[in-house]
């Protein structure tokens, strides 16, 4: 019996994991992928946003901020984990290997997935030619066409770092309007390298060994019609990962986790934190804070009832 097991080694899983070994309690940090860090390892740009601590991007970020304390720490964490089931209720985890945890409180912190298309191309051509992302890949796209899926900040802040750097970029939304906010807008219809499509959709990502175009289809009725690009770039937003409570939780419309002020769900002692409970402002910060507060009120339970 583990006094807390916390789903996920992002900022906020880690951060709570800290908090609740400083406060005594008993930590089992259970995480999917082979390291822990979550989607600071898939930020490219500079982190200038953190109190106290700035970072050339979200790998140095997580070195400085998490490495050395994960190497010194005294929970567990288990990585490359598949859980198989969680009963919130019960408060247990089964894994896929067999092995049954038993916890007092239970945290999710899994964050959010970018949301994929699910198109022919997009997962074949991951690594020749879909593009990850705009400042870390744009040296190797510079003076190819390269085709932008989505009309959100992310969508245009990409495709604009990538009109410095190659001769076309068209950006495909399927919107009326692009939702991005407007110093980008305006950025993007000045800019004489870029056109945009709205009413949209990418169908399929074509090619032999690299993409080589995208099959594009505008109003309905009318032909889709085949456009060369070298690089494709698709960023329709996150989705919060819920697929282990989702029937078992109270979710938002979009599927995030509806806490309390102490981060707390329905069920008592099982909380969400970081990403997967904040559609409004996920942050590394708000991820930390949220963790601090949940560790403390396990903390005080749990010393309550001892
Ligand atoms: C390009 C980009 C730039 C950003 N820039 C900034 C910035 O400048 N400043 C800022 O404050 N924030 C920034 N962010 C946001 C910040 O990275 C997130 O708010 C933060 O990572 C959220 O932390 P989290 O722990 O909630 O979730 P995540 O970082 O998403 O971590 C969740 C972890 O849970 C694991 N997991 C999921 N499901 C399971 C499961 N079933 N079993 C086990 N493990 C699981 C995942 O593998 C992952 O490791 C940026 C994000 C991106 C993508």
């Amino acid at each position: 019996m583990h006094d807390v097991i916390i789903i996920g080694a992002g900022p906020a899983g880690l951060a709570a994991a800290f908090w609740c070994e400083e406060l005594g309690l008993d930590t089992l940090l259970l995480e999917q992928d082979e390291r822990p860090g979550g989607q600071l390892l898939q930020v490219y740009n500079p982190i200038n946003n953190y109190p106290g601590l700035r970072a050339a991007n979200g790998q140095e970020f997580f070195e400085r901020a998490f490495s050395s304390r994960i190497d010194e720490a005294d929970f567990d964490l288990w990585t490359e984990v598949e859980i198989e089931s969680v009963n919130v209720k019960a408060k247990r985890v089964s894994l896929r290997s067999g092995e049954q945890l038993q916890t007092i409180a239970l945290v999710l912190a899994t964050g959010v997935s970018r949301r994929r298309l699910g198109i022919p191309g997009e997962a074949e051509f991951r690594g020749r030619g879909i593009i990850e992302s705009a400042t870390r890949d744009r040296d190797l796209f510079s003076g190819q066409d390269v085709c932008v899926i989505g009309g959100g900040d992310a969508a245009a802040e990409n495709a604009l770092l990538l009109a410095e750097v190659c001769p076309t970029v068209t950006l495909v939304h399927r919107g009326r309007k692009l939702s991005a906010r407007r110093e980008f807008l305006e950025q993007l219809q000045t800019n004489h390298c870029l056109t945009i499509f709205t009413e949209s959709i990418v169908t399929r990502i074509l090619g032999d060994e690299k993409v080589e175009a995208v099959e594009i289809s505008r109003k309905e009725g009318l032909k889709p019609f085949q456009m060369a690009v070298r690089g494709v770039l698709i960023r329709i937003g996150v989705d919060p990962n819920t697929q282990l409570v989702r029937e078992q939780l109270q979710l938002d419309n979009n599927g995030y986790v509806i806490v309390n002020s102490i981060h707390e769900t329905i069920i008592p002692n099982v909380f969400a934190i970081g990403d997967v409970s904040n559609p409004v402002g996920p942050t590394i910060s708000g991820a930390c804070g949220a963790a601090a507060t949940v560790a403390k009120a396990i903390a005080s339970r749990i010393s309550r009832s001892k």
